[in-house]
C-alpha cells in the first residue's frame, strides 16, 4: 500500500509540474503574441427573430499561436491570471468597435458585442477607457453591447451598479452572459442597469429533449419579458430551437444554424443574404 501510495503521488507531481510547465510557457507564448499579432477576432452573426434579418456580431477572439490554434477557453483563464488581459482586451475592444464601424457605412443599425473579463470590469478607468475606444473607433455608443457575467456583478453589488451606471450614460447596452449558470440570486436583475439577457447555450443543447432545459429557457424569456429586457439565445443549432425561440417571442438568437463565428472576410460574404430562416 505504502508503495502504491508513494506512486500514486509521484504521478499527481507529475501531473501537476507538467500542468505549471504548460501554464508557464503558453503564459510566455501569450506575452509575445500581443506585439506579434497573433490574435484576430472572428464574428458570429446575430439575428432579429422578427424578420430573421442580421443585426450585429459577438466578436470572438482566436488565438493563431506557432504551435497552431489555441481555443479562447484555453488562453482566457491564463490571460486572466497574468494581467495580460487587459492589453488583450482593449485591443479586442478597439479592434471591434473599428471593425463595427466600417460594417455601419453599409449597413446603419449593425451592433457589436464585445466580452469584458473580470480584470477589466474591475477598472476604475472602465468608462472612461470604453469612451476613447468608442471616439477614436468612430463608433457610436448604441452600436455597442458589452457581455459580463454574473460572476462579474455578484460580488459587490453597490458597486456594480455605480460601473454599469456610467458605461449605460455612455449609451452602451449591457447584457448578462451565460445567463442562468451563475447560481446567484436574481434579486440582482431589478436593481442593475441592464438591456439583455442571454441565454446559456448549455441550455440550448437540452432543448427540446430535456424538458427541464426547455422549461429554463421559457422561464428566461418570461422573466426578461416582466422585466422588459431582450433575450439573446446562444447555441441556436437546430429548426426547433428556432421555432420555440421565435414562439416565445426571443429577441435574438445566435449560433451554428445561422452561423458559426467567421473571419471577416467570410462574415462579409454571410452579410450579403442577411437573411437567416
Ligand atoms: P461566450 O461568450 O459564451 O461565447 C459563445 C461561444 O459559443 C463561442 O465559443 C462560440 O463559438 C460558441 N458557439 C456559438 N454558437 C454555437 C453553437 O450553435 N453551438 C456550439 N457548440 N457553440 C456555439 P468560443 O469562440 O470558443 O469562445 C469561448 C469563450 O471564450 C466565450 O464564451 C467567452 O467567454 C470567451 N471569449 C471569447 N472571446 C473573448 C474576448 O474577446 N474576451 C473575453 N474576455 N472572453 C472571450
Ligand atoms: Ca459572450
Ligand atoms: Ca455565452
Ligand atoms: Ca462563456
Amino acid at each position: 500500500i505504502k508503495d502504491i501510495r508513494r506512486n500514486s503521488f509521484s504521478y499527481y507531481e507529475q501531473v501537476m509540474s507538467d500542468r505549471v510547465i504548460e501554464r508557464m510557457s503558453l503564459a510566455e507564448m501569450l506575452r509575445e503574441a500581443v506585439d506579434n499579432g497573433e490574435f484576430e477576432l472572428y464574428y458570429q452573426p446575430k439575428i432579429n427573430l422578427k424578420d430573421g434579418m442580421v443585426v450585429g456580431a459577438e466578436a470572438l477572439l482566436r488565438w493563431h499561436s506557432r504551435d497552431g490554434m489555441v481555443p479562447p477557453d484555453r488562453f482566457i483563464p491564463i490571460a486572466e491570471q497574468t494581467g495580460l488581459i487587459l492589453p488583450i482586451g482593449e485591443w479586442v475592444l478597439l479592434q471591434a468597435c473599428e471593425q463595427a464601424h466600417i460594417w455601419r457605412q453599409e449597413y446603419p443599425e449593425f451592433h457589436m458585442g464585445v466580452n469584458l473579463s473580470p480584470a477589466q470590469f474591475d477598472l476604475d478607468y472602465l468608462p472612461r477607457l470604453v469612451a476613447d475606444i468608442l471616439k477614436e473607433a468612430q463608433l457610436p455608443a448604441e452600436a455597442l453591447e458589452l457581455e459580463i457575467t454574473e460572476g462579474m456583478i455578484i460580488e459587490d453589488i453597490d458597486n456594480t451598479v455605480q460601473i454599469l451606471r456610467s458605461l449605460r450614460d455612455l449609451g452602451v447596452e449591457i447584457s448578462i452572459d451565460d445567463f442562468g449558470t451563475g447560481y446567484s440570486s436574481l434579486s440582482y436583475l431589478t436593481r442593475l442597469p441592464l438591456d439583455i439577457l442571454k441565454i446559456d447555450r448549455s441550455f440550448m443543447f437540452e432543448v427540446p429533449d430535456s424538458r427541464d432545459s426547455t422549461n429554463v429557457v421559457l422561464s428566461i424569456l418570461a422573466l426578461a419579458r416582466s422585466l422588459n429586457l431582450k433575450v439573446t439565445a446562444e447555441g441556436v443549432e437546430t429548426e426547433d430551437h428556432v421555432t420555440l425561440l421565435h414562439d416565445h417571442r426571443c429577441t435574438y438568437i445566435q449560433g451554428y444554424f445561422c452561423s458559426r463565428p467567421l473571419p471577416v472576410a467570410e462574415f462579409e460574404e454571410f452579410m450579403r443574404h442577411r437573411q437567416c430562416r
